[in-house]
Parts: structure tokens; C-alpha cells; sequence
């Protein structure tokens, strides 16, 4: 019997980290060791892929695609080069209603400079979901609940995202030191995952100004919804990373 695979929410920040060995880099490649089963395939909802509408990628090879600017050259070198499943695409988007496909969407920065850590032979399949931005927390919580039975057949489902994600203050500081707002809301979501207080997430922005200092557009929060709804109420969760840096919270977080 196939064990039922868990559910991760990683961060991935700063998309040096796809060069980098340190202990974030290597907490993902202890996580993707310690699965009991390799899955057979991967669905990846990453912060990165933002759409009008919602689509589900059916490419195949993927591309890598280098969306984003001024970085060292050695980094518009990385390639991650997974195979697309376009027949898991096809029925995601049978699935969940008015999904369409895409048939060339690569994989972006959020979902390889995790990937290349957590799976490096780039031997599994990835299918990569988009957030229509703009909707209601509850939509992406309920496309987790439509994905959820999918972790029975093999398939591991990952939102790459950051809990606390302030790219403007980021670089506004010289050291790595964080800045209490985004301590203080990587801390409210810890304590509400540890409750399981779904409803206390939905609602984050009750938080006000921390939240909206953590969070000035919620495009990184989003697939941490998506994967709450992939979770079953009886999933112990665990952090698999914790750590602050200036503006950004790299938590990482297994349900199941
Ligand atoms: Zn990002």
C-alpha cells in the first residue's frame, strides 16, 4: 500500500538560495530525504505564478524559466530540468472548476530554487497550479480541498511562498537581523497553524499594520492557504525550518 504523502509549505525567498549550502538549503534536502516514499509526482502552487483566471501547466520537458533581474550570472546558469505530466494536468483541471490549461508554462523561481534542494536529480514530475489573484482566502483553501485526495495516489502537493515577505524592506537593511513586525507575524501564523485556527489565518489582516508591513501585497501567503486546504484536520504539523531574516520569514512547514 502507498503511503498518503505529506504537504509541504516551504519558503524560498531570496532566489540565491538555489546556489547556496547552508542550513535553510539543507533543512529542504533533509525533508525531501525523509519522505517514506518517493512520490511519483509533485504539484507545486508557487507565489510566482500569478494569473487572471487559473491554470494548470501540461508542458513538458519544463523549462526553466530566470524571472527576475540583476542577479550574479551563475544563477541565470541553473537549470531544473524536470518532466511535466500532462495527463495529471488534464485531470486537475477536470477537477477543480474553471482550471484551464497552459501548455507552456515553465517552472519559475519559487518552485526550482526549492525543487533543486529538495529533490536535486530532478527525477519527479512536476505540475505547477497558478493563483488567481485578488480572490477570497477561502478559494485557495478550497482548490487545496479539491487537490487533497490526490496525496493517496503518490503525489506530494507544495506551496512555495514566505510567511513574511517584505521585498522593499528587505533590502533596506544591512544586516540579517529581522525587524520585530515580521517576528511577530511569523509568530501569529506558527501559533495559529500549531491551533489549527484556520479561521484566525483567513482573517490575518485583522493583524493591521503588522500584517500589512509582513505582507504588502499577499501573493507570498497565498499557497500557505492552498496547502492548509490539502491538510487533513488529523495532520500533525511540523516546522521543518524556522528562522527570521530582516524582512522575511523562511518557515517551512509539513502537514502529514
Ligand atoms: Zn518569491
Amino acid at each position: 500500500m502507498i503511503p498518503r504523502q505529506p504537504v509541504f509549505f516551504l519558503a524560498h525567498g531570496d532566489p540565491m538560495n538555489a546556489l547556496r549550502d547552508n542550513t535553510f538549503t539543507r533543512s529542504l534536502t533533509t525533508l525531501g530525504n525523509s519522505l517514506d516514499v518517493k512520490p511519483s509526482a509533485v504539484v507545486m502552487i508557487s507565489a510566482h505564478w500569478l494569473s487572471r483566471g487559473t491554470f494548470v501547466s501540461a508542458t513538458d520537458p519544463l523549462e526553466t524559466i530566470h524571472d527576475f533581474g540583476g542577479f550574479p550570472d551563475e544563477l541565470y546558469q541553473v537549470t531544473y530540468p524536470a518532466r511535466g505530466l500532462p495527463g495529471l494536468a488534464e485531470r486537475i483541471a477536470s477537477m477543480i472548476p474553471d482550471v484551464r490549461i497552459d501548455g507552456s508554462r515553465g517552472l519559475d523561481h519559487g518552485a526550482w530554487t526549492v525543487l533543486k534542494h529538495l529533490f536535486p536529480n530532478a527525477d519527479i514530475p512536476i505540475v505547477s497550479l497558478s493563483i488567481e489573484y485578488g480572490k477570497p482566502q477561502q478559494s485557495y483553501i478550497d482548490i487545496g480541498e479539491i487537490l487533497r485526495p490526490l496525496r493517496d495516489e503518490n503525489i506530494l502537493i507544495i506551496g512555495s511562498g514566505n510567511i513574511a515577505h517584505n521585498v522593499g524592506m528587505y533590502f533596506s537593511k544591512d544586516s540579517d537581523e529581522p525587524f520585530d513586525w515580521a517576528v511577530s507575524f511569523d509568530t501569529f501564523v506558527r501559533d495559529s497553524l500549531i491551533a489549527k485556527d484556520i479561521a484566525a489565518l483567513i482573517n490575518y489582516e485583522s493583524l493591521k499594520d503588522t500584517a500589512h508591513k509582513a505582507h504588502p501585497t499577499n501573493d507570498h501567503l497565498l499557497p500557505l492557504f492552498h496547502t492548509l486546504g490539502a491538510s487533513y484536520p488529523e495532520d500533525p504539523v511540523a516546522f521543518t525550518y524556522e528562522e527570521v531574516v530582516r524582512s522575511m520569514s523562511m518557515r517551512c512547514v509539513r502537514f502529514g
